[in-house]
Protein backbone atom coordinates (compact mmCIF):
# COMPACT_ATOMS: atom_id res chain seq x y z
CA UNK A 1 0.00 0.00 0.00
CA UNK A 2 1.25 3.36 -0.91
CA UNK A 3 -0.10 4.73 2.33
CA UNK A 4 -1.38 4.03 5.73
CA UNK A 5 -4.12 0.67 6.02
CA UNK A 6 -6.15 1.23 8.62
CA UNK A 7 -5.45 1.10 12.23
CA UNK A 8 -3.58 4.94 12.37
CA UNK A 9 -5.16 7.88 14.01
CA UNK A 10 -8.26 7.90 11.39
CA UNK A 11 -10.04 5.16 13.38
CA UNK A 12 -10.68 8.20 15.61
CA UNK A 13 -13.36 9.26 12.87
CA UNK A 14 -14.59 5.93 13.10
CA UNK A 15 -18.41 6.62 14.80
CA UNK A 16 -20.03 4.48 17.01
CA UNK A 17 -23.00 2.81 15.39
CA UNK A 18 -26.07 4.32 16.70
CA UNK A 19 -29.05 2.64 14.10
CA UNK A 20 -28.93 -1.12 13.05
CA UNK A 21 -32.34 -2.14 13.82
CA UNK A 22 -35.31 -2.22 10.68
CA UNK A 23 -36.80 1.01 10.59
CA UNK A 24 -40.41 0.25 10.15
CA UNK A 25 -43.27 2.77 10.61
CA UNK A 26 -41.23 5.00 12.55
CA UNK A 27 -39.69 2.83 15.11
CA UNK A 28 -36.28 1.03 14.75
CA UNK A 29 -37.49 -2.84 15.37
CA UNK A 30 -35.81 -5.96 15.50
CA UNK A 31 -36.92 -8.65 12.97
CA UNK A 32 -39.44 -10.76 13.80
CA UNK A 33 -37.23 -13.70 13.64
CA UNK A 34 -34.42 -11.68 15.98
CA UNK A 35 -31.67 -12.76 13.53
CA UNK A 36 -29.07 -10.52 12.90
CA UNK A 37 -26.36 -9.78 10.33
CA UNK A 38 -22.45 -8.77 10.20
CA UNK A 39 -21.50 -5.71 8.07
CA UNK A 40 -17.40 -5.87 7.30
CA UNK A 41 -15.25 -2.90 7.76
CA UNK A 42 -13.40 -3.70 4.12
CA UNK A 43 -10.54 -1.50 5.47
CA UNK A 44 -9.63 -4.35 8.15
CA UNK A 45 -12.07 -7.16 7.03
CA UNK A 46 -13.66 -6.50 10.73
CA UNK A 47 -17.09 -6.47 11.90
CA UNK A 48 -18.62 -2.92 12.50
CA UNK A 49 -21.76 -4.18 13.32
CA UNK A 50 -24.67 -6.49 13.73
CA UNK A 51 -27.56 -5.07 11.78
CA UNK A 52 -31.05 -6.71 12.20
CA UNK A 53 -31.56 -9.31 9.24
CA UNK A 54 -35.11 -8.33 7.66
CA UNK A 55 -36.76 -11.15 5.61
CA UNK A 56 -40.20 -11.85 4.22
CA UNK A 57 -42.22 -11.40 7.58
CA UNK A 58 -40.54 -8.32 8.12
CA UNK A 59 -41.21 -7.10 4.48
CA UNK A 60 -45.03 -7.74 4.63
CA UNK A 61 -45.25 -5.28 7.70
CA UNK A 62 -43.37 -2.92 6.07
CA UNK A 63 -45.52 -3.01 3.09
CA UNK A 64 -48.54 -2.67 5.46
CA UNK A 65 -47.16 0.59 6.93
CA UNK A 66 -46.57 2.07 3.33
CA UNK A 67 -49.61 0.77 2.76
CA UNK A 68 -51.46 2.60 5.30
CA UNK A 69 -49.77 5.71 4.68
CA UNK A 70 -50.61 5.88 1.16
CA UNK A 71 -53.85 4.73 1.65
CA UNK A 72 -54.93 7.21 4.88
CA UNK A 73 -51.81 9.41 5.89
CA UNK A 74 -51.30 12.55 5.31
CA UNK A 75 -48.10 12.41 2.57
CA UNK A 76 -49.92 11.53 -0.36
CA UNK A 77 -53.17 14.25 0.50
CA UNK A 78 -50.40 17.34 1.85
CA UNK A 79 -49.82 20.18 -0.51
CA UNK A 80 -46.30 19.40 -2.66
CA UNK A 81 -45.58 22.43 -0.75
CA UNK A 82 -45.71 21.00 2.11
CA UNK A 83 -43.70 17.69 1.54
CA UNK A 84 -41.04 19.95 -0.23
CA UNK A 85 -40.81 21.95 3.03
CA UNK A 86 -39.99 18.57 4.92
CA UNK A 87 -37.71 17.20 2.46
CA UNK A 88 -35.72 20.87 2.54
CA UNK A 89 -35.63 19.96 6.63
CA UNK A 90 -34.70 16.31 5.80
CA UNK A 91 -31.24 17.89 3.75
CA UNK A 92 -30.66 20.64 6.33
CA UNK A 93 -30.16 17.89 8.74
CA UNK A 94 -28.14 15.88 6.77
CA UNK A 95 -25.83 18.66 6.19
CA UNK A 96 -25.34 19.04 10.16
CA UNK A 97 -24.48 15.47 10.19
CA UNK A 98 -22.33 14.85 7.06
CA UNK A 99 -19.31 14.07 8.53
CA UNK A 100 -20.99 10.76 10.59
CA UNK A 101 -22.60 10.19 7.19
CA UNK A 102 -19.27 10.04 5.20
CA UNK A 103 -17.18 8.06 8.09
CA UNK A 104 -20.03 5.49 8.03
CA UNK A 105 -19.95 5.27 4.15
CA UNK A 106 -16.37 5.06 4.49
CA UNK A 107 -16.30 2.39 6.90
CA UNK A 108 -18.89 0.47 5.25
CA UNK A 109 -18.40 1.27 2.05
CA UNK A 110 -14.67 2.09 1.92
CA UNK A 111 -15.40 5.24 0.20
CA UNK A 112 -13.36 8.20 0.31
CA UNK A 113 -13.86 10.05 3.28
CA UNK A 114 -12.81 13.30 1.82
CA UNK A 115 -14.85 12.48 -1.44
CA UNK A 116 -18.11 11.49 0.66
CA UNK A 117 -17.97 14.52 2.85
CA UNK A 118 -17.49 16.82 -0.18
CA UNK A 119 -18.94 15.59 -3.18
CA UNK A 120 -21.29 12.28 -2.78
CA UNK A 121 -23.21 13.20 0.16
CA UNK A 122 -23.46 17.06 -0.55
CA UNK A 123 -24.46 15.25 -4.63
CA UNK A 124 -26.87 13.17 -2.38
CA UNK A 125 -28.40 16.53 -0.92
CA UNK A 126 -28.79 18.23 -3.67
CA UNK A 127 -30.64 15.73 -5.03
CA UNK A 128 -33.22 15.78 -2.39
CA UNK A 129 -33.45 19.47 -2.46
CA UNK A 130 -33.99 19.01 -6.80
CA UNK A 131 -37.07 17.00 -5.56
CA UNK A 132 -38.21 19.27 -2.93
CA UNK A 133 -38.56 21.98 -5.15
CA UNK A 134 -40.37 19.76 -7.91
CA UNK A 135 -42.99 18.48 -5.36
CA UNK A 136 -45.34 21.45 -6.21
CA UNK A 137 -44.59 21.78 -9.99
CA UNK A 138 -46.34 18.21 -11.04
CA UNK A 139 -49.29 18.41 -12.76
CA UNK A 140 -51.03 17.09 -15.22
CA UNK A 141 -52.48 18.86 -18.06
CA UNK A 142 -55.93 20.12 -20.66
CA UNK A 143 -56.28 18.08 -23.54
CA UNK A 144 -59.39 19.31 -25.12
CA UNK A 145 -60.97 22.24 -23.71
CA UNK A 146 -63.30 22.61 -26.60
CA UNK A 147 -65.48 20.48 -28.85
CA UNK A 148 -67.87 17.92 -27.07
CA UNK A 149 -65.28 17.41 -24.14
CA UNK A 150 -63.23 18.76 -21.26
CA UNK A 151 -60.41 16.47 -21.00
CA UNK A 152 -57.39 16.71 -18.53
CA UNK A 153 -54.76 14.67 -17.06
CA UNK A 154 -54.23 13.79 -13.14
CA UNK A 155 -50.57 13.40 -11.69
CA UNK A 156 -51.07 10.70 -9.30
CA UNK A 157 -48.42 8.98 -6.67
CA UNK A 158 -48.42 5.15 -7.94
CA UNK A 159 -48.59 4.12 -4.50
CA UNK A 160 -46.04 2.13 -2.32
CA UNK A 161 -42.83 1.85 -3.95
CA UNK A 162 -39.93 -0.89 -3.18
CA UNK A 163 -36.42 0.16 -3.37
CA UNK A 164 -33.71 -2.36 -4.05
CA UNK A 165 -30.28 -0.57 -4.35
CA UNK A 166 -26.71 -1.49 -4.35
CA UNK A 167 -23.53 -1.02 -2.11
CA UNK A 168 -21.55 1.27 -4.42
CA UNK A 169 -23.20 4.23 -3.64
CA UNK A 170 -25.06 3.77 -0.78
CA UNK A 171 -25.84 7.86 -0.14
CA UNK A 172 -26.33 8.81 -3.66
CA UNK A 173 -28.50 6.28 -4.42
CA UNK A 174 -30.48 6.11 -1.60
CA UNK A 175 -31.45 9.80 -2.32
CA UNK A 176 -31.79 9.18 -6.52
CA UNK A 177 -34.28 6.53 -5.21
CA UNK A 178 -36.47 8.14 -2.12
CA UNK A 179 -36.03 12.29 -3.00
CA UNK A 180 -38.75 11.57 -6.13
CA UNK A 181 -40.46 9.23 -4.71
CA UNK A 182 -41.28 11.07 -1.66
CA UNK A 183 -41.53 14.57 -3.74
CA UNK A 184 -44.96 12.66 -5.76
CA UNK A 185 -46.21 11.62 -2.57
CA UNK A 186 -45.80 7.84 -2.49
CA UNK A 187 -44.74 5.79 0.16
CA UNK A 188 -42.10 3.58 0.06
CA UNK A 189 -39.71 0.15 1.48
CA UNK A 190 -36.22 0.51 0.91
CA UNK A 191 -33.57 -2.52 0.81
CA UNK A 192 -30.16 -1.22 1.90
CA UNK A 193 -27.75 -3.73 -0.33
CA UNK A 194 -26.42 -6.03 2.79
CA UNK A 195 -22.53 -5.05 2.64
CA UNK A 196 -23.67 -1.15 3.39
CA UNK A 197 -26.77 -0.94 5.70
CA UNK A 198 -25.19 1.80 7.92
CA UNK A 199 -26.05 5.24 6.08
CA UNK A 200 -29.33 3.96 5.11
CA UNK A 201 -30.30 3.78 9.07
CA UNK A 202 -28.91 6.88 9.68
CA UNK A 203 -31.27 8.59 6.92
CA UNK A 204 -34.27 6.95 8.15
CA UNK A 205 -33.49 8.42 11.32
CA UNK A 206 -33.28 12.03 10.03
CA UNK A 207 -36.02 11.41 7.62
CA UNK A 208 -38.00 10.87 11.00
CA UNK A 209 -36.70 13.85 12.59
CA UNK A 210 -37.40 16.05 9.52
CA UNK A 211 -41.14 15.57 9.73
CA UNK A 212 -41.84 12.95 7.37
CA UNK A 213 -44.85 10.81 9.27
CA UNK A 214 -44.58 7.36 10.27
CA UNK A 215 -44.92 4.30 7.54
CA UNK A 216 -43.57 6.98 4.53
CA UNK A 217 -39.90 5.55 4.56
CA UNK A 218 -39.18 2.06 5.85
CA UNK A 219 -36.04 0.83 5.56
CA UNK A 220 -35.17 -2.79 5.90
CA UNK A 221 -31.67 -4.37 5.64
CA UNK A 222 -31.68 -8.06 4.54
CA UNK A 223 -30.32 -10.15 2.20
CA UNK A 224 -31.45 -10.43 -1.75
CA UNK A 225 -32.81 -13.52 -1.99
CA UNK A 226 -35.58 -12.85 1.22
CA UNK A 227 -35.71 -9.38 1.87
CA UNK A 228 -35.41 -8.17 -1.53
CA UNK A 229 -37.22 -11.21 -3.32
CA UNK A 230 -40.14 -10.27 -0.86
CA UNK A 231 -40.32 -6.52 -2.16
CA UNK A 232 -39.75 -7.52 -5.89
CA UNK A 233 -42.48 -10.39 -5.38
CA UNK A 234 -44.86 -8.58 -2.90
CA UNK A 235 -48.69 -8.28 -3.99
CA UNK A 236 -49.14 -4.83 -2.49
CA UNK A 237 -46.03 -3.03 -3.55
CA UNK A 238 -47.21 -0.92 -6.97
CA UNK A 239 -44.00 -0.06 -8.44
CA UNK A 240 -39.87 -1.21 -7.76
CA UNK A 241 -37.17 0.47 -8.72
CA UNK A 242 -33.85 -1.01 -8.38
CA UNK A 243 -30.32 -0.93 -9.22
CA UNK A 244 -27.56 -3.30 -9.43
CA UNK A 245 -26.48 -6.10 -11.59
CA UNK A 246 -27.90 -7.20 -14.58
CA UNK A 247 -28.02 -10.82 -13.18
CA UNK A 248 -30.53 -9.57 -9.96
CA UNK A 249 -32.09 -7.29 -12.54
CA UNK A 250 -33.63 -10.22 -14.46
CA UNK A 251 -34.47 -11.86 -11.37
CA UNK A 252 -36.53 -8.71 -10.13
CA UNK A 253 -38.23 -8.64 -13.46
CA UNK A 254 -39.49 -12.02 -13.11
CA UNK A 255 -40.74 -12.10 -9.80
CA UNK A 256 -43.02 -8.62 -10.69
CA UNK A 257 -43.95 -10.71 -13.95
CA UNK A 258 -44.94 -13.44 -11.91
CA UNK A 259 -46.97 -11.16 -9.06
CA UNK A 260 -48.92 -8.34 -9.50
CA UNK A 261 -46.80 -6.62 -12.47
CA UNK A 262 -45.60 -4.23 -10.40
CA UNK A 263 -43.67 -1.45 -12.57
CA UNK A 264 -40.50 -1.83 -13.00
CA UNK A 265 -37.71 0.04 -13.30
CA UNK A 266 -33.88 -1.24 -13.75
CA UNK A 267 -30.62 0.78 -13.16
CA UNK A 268 -28.18 -2.10 -14.72
CA UNK A 269 -24.38 -2.51 -15.32
CA UNK A 270 -22.16 -0.86 -18.02
CA UNK A 271 -19.06 -1.73 -20.09
CA UNK A 272 -19.17 1.87 -20.60
CA UNK A 273 -16.44 3.01 -23.78
CA UNK A 274 -14.44 6.41 -23.27
CA UNK A 275 -13.37 7.32 -27.40
CA UNK A 276 -9.90 9.45 -27.73
CA UNK A 277 -9.50 10.77 -30.48
CA UNK A 278 -6.17 12.26 -32.05
CA UNK A 279 -7.05 15.89 -31.83
CA UNK A 280 -7.00 15.34 -27.90
CA UNK A 281 -4.51 16.58 -25.37
CA UNK A 282 -2.67 13.62 -24.18
CA UNK A 283 -2.21 14.79 -20.15
CA UNK A 284 -6.23 15.38 -20.00
CA UNK A 285 -7.07 13.07 -21.76
CA UNK A 286 -5.11 10.31 -19.56
CA UNK A 287 -6.70 12.04 -16.47
CA UNK A 288 -9.97 11.39 -17.88
CA UNK A 289 -9.90 7.96 -18.43
CA UNK A 290 -8.48 7.14 -14.99
CA UNK A 291 -10.86 9.36 -13.32
CA UNK A 292 -13.42 7.33 -15.35
CA UNK A 293 -12.06 3.66 -14.50
CA UNK A 294 -10.67 4.65 -11.00
CA UNK A 295 -12.84 6.70 -9.24
CA UNK A 296 -14.92 4.30 -5.92
CA UNK A 297 -12.09 2.10 -7.00
CA UNK A 298 -13.97 1.14 -10.56
CA UNK A 299 -16.92 0.15 -8.78
CA UNK A 300 -19.45 2.27 -10.67
CA UNK A 301 -21.67 1.55 -13.55
CA UNK A 302 -21.09 3.69 -15.96
CA UNK A 303 -16.89 3.35 -15.56
CA UNK A 304 -15.14 3.86 -18.32
CA UNK A 305 -14.02 0.28 -18.26
CA UNK A 306 -13.53 0.10 -22.45
CA UNK A 307 -10.70 2.83 -23.44
CA UNK A 308 -10.50 3.40 -27.40
CA UNK A 309 -7.40 5.82 -28.09
CA UNK A 310 -6.99 6.33 -31.85
CA UNK A 311 -3.61 5.48 -33.82
CA UNK A 312 -2.28 8.79 -33.48
CA UNK A 313 -1.95 9.13 -29.94
CA UNK A 314 -1.80 5.93 -28.65
CA UNK A 315 1.20 5.14 -27.55
CA UNK A 316 1.61 8.81 -25.62
CA UNK A 317 -1.77 7.85 -24.37
CA UNK A 318 -0.62 4.32 -23.02
CA UNK A 319 2.75 5.50 -21.31
CA UNK A 320 0.60 8.78 -19.65
CA UNK A 321 -1.88 6.38 -18.77
CA UNK A 322 0.84 3.84 -16.80
CA UNK A 323 2.69 6.33 -15.41
CA UNK A 324 -0.23 8.01 -13.73
CA UNK A 325 -1.84 4.70 -12.60
CA UNK A 326 1.89 3.97 -11.34
CA UNK A 327 1.79 7.03 -9.22
CA UNK A 328 -1.84 6.44 -8.15
CA UNK A 329 -2.34 6.25 -4.30
CA UNK A 330 -4.26 3.30 -3.09
CA UNK A 331 -4.82 3.05 0.62
CA UNK A 332 -6.87 3.95 3.77
CA UNK A 333 -10.28 5.92 2.39
CA UNK A 334 -9.60 8.10 5.61
CA UNK A 335 -6.12 9.11 4.67
CA UNK A 336 -6.27 12.32 2.55
CA UNK A 337 -3.53 11.65 0.10
CA UNK A 338 -5.77 8.39 -0.58
CA UNK A 339 -6.83 8.22 -4.17
CA UNK A 340 -8.25 4.63 -4.24
CA UNK A 341 -9.80 2.70 -0.91
CA UNK A 342 -10.40 -0.97 -0.64
CA UNK A 343 -12.97 -3.01 -2.78
CA UNK A 344 -15.92 -3.01 -1.07
CA UNK A 345 -16.44 -6.27 -0.38
CA UNK A 346 -14.75 -10.03 -0.55
CA UNK A 347 -16.53 -11.51 -3.20
CA UNK A 348 -15.75 -8.08 -5.10
CA UNK A 349 -11.81 -8.74 -4.76
CA UNK A 350 -11.91 -12.20 -5.61
CA UNK A 351 -14.46 -11.28 -8.89
CA UNK A 352 -11.67 -8.60 -9.69
CA UNK A 353 -9.02 -10.55 -9.59
CA UNK A 354 -10.31 -13.35 -10.81
CA UNK A 355 -11.24 -11.37 -14.06
CA UNK A 356 -7.57 -10.13 -13.96
CA UNK A 357 -6.39 -13.21 -14.15
CA UNK A 358 -8.67 -13.95 -17.37
CA UNK A 359 -7.18 -11.25 -18.65
CA UNK A 360 -3.63 -12.63 -18.84
CA UNK A 361 -4.95 -16.10 -19.52
CA UNK A 362 -6.75 -14.71 -22.31
CA UNK A 363 -3.73 -13.25 -24.03
CA UNK A 364 -4.11 -9.48 -22.89
CA UNK A 365 -0.86 -7.50 -21.73
CA UNK A 366 -1.12 -6.60 -18.59
CA UNK A 367 0.30 -3.15 -18.43
CA UNK A 368 0.08 -2.51 -15.01
CA UNK A 369 -1.46 -3.75 -11.59
CA UNK A 370 -3.31 -6.92 -11.36
CA UNK A 371 -2.24 -7.29 -7.88
CA UNK A 372 -4.01 -6.65 -4.60
CA UNK A 373 -2.25 -4.97 -2.11
CA UNK A 374 -1.44 -6.04 1.26
CA UNK A 375 -3.05 -8.65 2.84
CA UNK A 376 -5.50 -6.96 5.20
CA UNK A 377 -8.41 -5.64 3.66
CA UNK A 378 -9.83 -5.52 -0.10
CA UNK A 379 -7.29 -3.53 -1.77
CA UNK A 380 -6.42 -3.99 -5.43
CA UNK A 381 -4.13 -2.37 -7.32
CA UNK A 382 -5.21 0.18 -10.66
CA UNK A 383 -4.78 -2.49 -13.33
CA UNK A 384 -3.99 -1.26 -16.82
CA UNK A 385 -4.55 -4.03 -20.00
CA UNK A 386 -3.46 -3.64 -23.49
CA UNK A 387 -3.73 -5.46 -26.98
CA UNK A 388 -7.49 -6.17 -25.82
CA UNK A 389 -9.44 -7.88 -28.34
CA UNK A 390 -13.65 -7.42 -28.00
CA UNK A 391 -14.49 -10.27 -27.18
CA UNK A 392 -11.97 -11.18 -24.64
CA UNK A 393 -14.02 -11.44 -21.17
CA UNK A 394 -12.17 -8.53 -19.85
CA UNK A 395 -13.67 -6.19 -22.89
CA UNK A 396 -17.33 -7.97 -22.43
CA UNK A 397 -18.05 -8.35 -18.75
CA UNK A 398 -18.99 -5.49 -16.19
CA UNK A 399 -15.77 -6.35 -14.17
CA UNK A 400 -16.62 -3.51 -11.27
CA UNK A 401 -12.99 -2.64 -10.60
CA UNK A 402 -10.22 -0.57 -10.95
CA UNK A 403 -9.47 -2.50 -14.20
CA UNK A 404 -9.34 -0.83 -17.71
CA UNK A 405 -9.36 -2.35 -21.23
CA UNK A 406 -7.15 -0.32 -23.31
CA UNK A 407 -7.70 -0.45 -27.34
CA UNK A 408 -6.13 1.03 -30.74
CA UNK A 409 -8.71 2.33 -33.46
CA UNK A 410 -8.29 4.11 -36.94
CA UNK A 411 -11.65 5.88 -37.94
CA UNK A 412 -14.40 6.95 -36.38
CA UNK A 413 -16.25 4.63 -38.28
CA UNK A 414 -14.31 2.05 -36.65
CA UNK A 415 -14.57 3.49 -33.00
CA UNK A 416 -18.25 3.91 -33.17
CA UNK A 417 -18.74 0.27 -33.96
CA UNK A 418 -16.78 -0.82 -31.61
CA UNK A 419 -18.06 1.51 -28.62
CA UNK A 420 -21.45 -0.32 -29.55
CA UNK A 421 -20.37 -3.71 -29.67
CA UNK A 422 -21.76 -4.14 -26.06
CA UNK A 423 -24.77 -5.48 -24.72
CA UNK A 424 -24.92 -2.71 -22.64
CA UNK A 425 -25.57 1.14 -22.73
CA UNK A 426 -25.46 2.99 -20.11
CA UNK A 427 -22.60 6.07 -20.69
CA UNK A 428 -19.65 7.03 -23.03
CA UNK A 429 -17.25 9.29 -23.07
CA UNK A 430 -15.33 11.11 -26.06
CA UNK A 431 -12.50 13.61 -25.84
CA UNK A 432 -11.48 15.30 -29.27
CA UNK A 433 -11.90 19.25 -30.11
CA UNK A 434 -13.88 18.89 -32.96
CA UNK A 435 -17.24 19.23 -32.48
CA UNK A 436 -18.11 17.21 -35.98
CA UNK A 437 -16.77 14.01 -34.21
CA UNK A 438 -18.56 15.32 -30.82
CA UNK A 439 -21.84 15.80 -32.60
CA UNK A 440 -21.35 12.46 -34.71
CA UNK A 441 -20.49 10.02 -32.05
CA UNK A 442 -22.60 11.54 -29.23
CA UNK A 443 -25.67 10.43 -31.83
CA UNK A 444 -23.93 7.23 -32.88
CA UNK A 445 -23.29 5.45 -29.55
CA UNK A 446 -26.56 3.89 -27.71
CA UNK A 447 -26.29 4.91 -24.08
CA UNK A 448 -28.16 7.10 -22.01
CA UNK A 449 -25.68 9.52 -21.05
CA UNK A 450 -22.46 10.80 -23.20
CA UNK A 451 -19.75 13.13 -21.80
CA UNK A 452 -17.50 15.34 -24.10
CA UNK A 453 -14.37 16.26 -22.92
CA UNK A 454 -15.64 14.86 -19.22
CA UNK A 455 -16.38 11.81 -17.70
CA UNK A 456 -19.01 10.93 -14.55
CA UNK A 457 -20.17 14.15 -14.70
CA UNK A 458 -23.64 13.52 -12.46
CA UNK A 459 -26.48 16.11 -12.09
CA UNK A 460 -29.71 15.84 -10.32
CA UNK A 461 -31.41 16.97 -13.22
CA UNK A 462 -29.49 14.85 -15.72
CA UNK A 463 -31.69 11.89 -16.38
CA UNK A 464 -29.50 8.65 -15.96
CA UNK A 465 -30.02 5.38 -17.32
CA UNK A 466 -29.66 2.51 -19.64
CA UNK A 467 -30.08 1.46 -23.55
CA UNK A 468 -30.04 -2.31 -24.04
CA UNK A 469 -29.40 -4.21 -21.08
CA UNK A 470 -28.02 -1.22 -18.91
CA UNK A 471 -31.68 -0.56 -17.93
CA UNK A 472 -35.30 0.19 -18.12
CA UNK A 473 -36.27 3.84 -17.25
CA UNK A 474 -34.51 6.55 -15.78
CA UNK A 475 -33.07 7.80 -12.72
CA UNK A 476 -32.75 11.96 -12.08
CA UNK A 477 -34.13 14.77 -13.53
CA UNK A 478 -37.86 15.38 -14.11
CA UNK A 479 -37.80 12.42 -16.01
CA UNK A 480 -37.48 9.84 -12.19
CA UNK A 481 -40.78 11.31 -11.45
CA UNK A 482 -42.23 9.34 -13.55
CA UNK A 483 -41.47 6.25 -12.69
CA UNK A 484 -43.51 6.90 -9.53
CA UNK A 485 -46.54 8.56 -11.11
CA UNK A 486 -49.47 7.32 -12.66
CA UNK A 487 -51.40 9.68 -15.63
CA UNK A 488 -55.34 9.36 -15.05
CA UNK A 489 -57.60 11.10 -17.96
CA UNK A 490 -60.29 12.92 -16.59
CA UNK A 491 -63.08 13.45 -19.36
CA UNK A 492 -66.26 15.12 -19.25
CA UNK A 493 -68.50 16.34 -21.72
CA UNK A 494 -69.40 19.69 -22.88
CA UNK A 495 -73.24 20.54 -23.73
CA UNK A 496 -74.13 23.41 -25.18
CA UNK A 497 -70.02 24.47 -26.36
CA UNK A 498 -69.69 28.02 -27.56
CA UNK A 499 -66.93 26.82 -29.17
P1 LIG B 1 -24.21 -8.10 -6.06
O1 LIG B 1 -24.16 -7.57 -4.65
O2 LIG B 1 -24.04 -9.56 -6.21
O3 LIG B 1 -23.39 -7.28 -7.01
P2 LIG B 1 -26.41 -6.57 -6.86
O4 LIG B 1 -25.41 -5.47 -6.89
O5 LIG B 1 -27.23 -6.73 -8.04
O6 LIG B 1 -25.72 -7.92 -6.52
O7 LIG B 1 -27.33 -6.34 -5.60
C1 LIG B 1 -28.01 -5.14 -5.50
C2 LIG B 1 -29.15 -5.29 -4.54
O8 LIG B 1 -30.01 -6.35 -4.97
C3 LIG B 1 -28.75 -5.64 -3.12
O9 LIG B 1 -29.56 -4.88 -2.24
C4 LIG B 1 -29.09 -7.11 -3.03
O10 LIG B 1 -29.37 -7.54 -1.73
C5 LIG B 1 -30.32 -7.19 -3.89
N1 LIG B 1 -30.64 -8.53 -4.41
C6 LIG B 1 -29.80 -9.55 -4.67
N2 LIG B 1 -30.48 -10.62 -5.12
C7 LIG B 1 -31.79 -10.28 -5.16
C8 LIG B 1 -32.99 -10.96 -5.54
N3 LIG B 1 -32.99 -12.20 -5.98
N4 LIG B 1 -34.15 -10.27 -5.47
C9 LIG B 1 -34.18 -9.00 -5.04
N5 LIG B 1 -33.09 -8.32 -4.65
C10 LIG B 1 -31.90 -8.94 -4.70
Amino acid sequence: LNSSNGNNSSLLKIPTIKYNKLFINGDFVDSLSGATFETIDPRTEEVIARISEGAKEDIDIAVKAAREAFDSGPWPRMSGEARGKIMMKFAELIDENIEELAALDAIDAGKLYYIAKVMEIPGAISILRYYAGAADKIHGEVLKSHGQFHAYTLMEPIGVVGHIIPWNAPSSIFFTKVAPSLAVGCTMVLKPAEQTPLSALFYAHLAKLAGIPNGVLNVVPGFGPTAGAAISSHMDIDAVSFTGSVEVGREIMQAAAKSNLKHVSLELGGKSPLIIFDDADVDKAADLALLGILANKGEVCCASSRVFVQEGIYDQVEKKLVEKAKAWIVGDPFDPKSQQGPQADRNQLEKILSYIEHGKREGATLLTGGRRLGSEGYYIEPTIFSNVKEDMLIATDEIFGPVMALMKFKTIEEAIKSANNTRYGLAAGIVTKDMDIANTVSRSIRAGIIWINCYLALGSDFPFGGYKMSGIGRDSGLEALHKYLQVKSVVTPIYNSPW
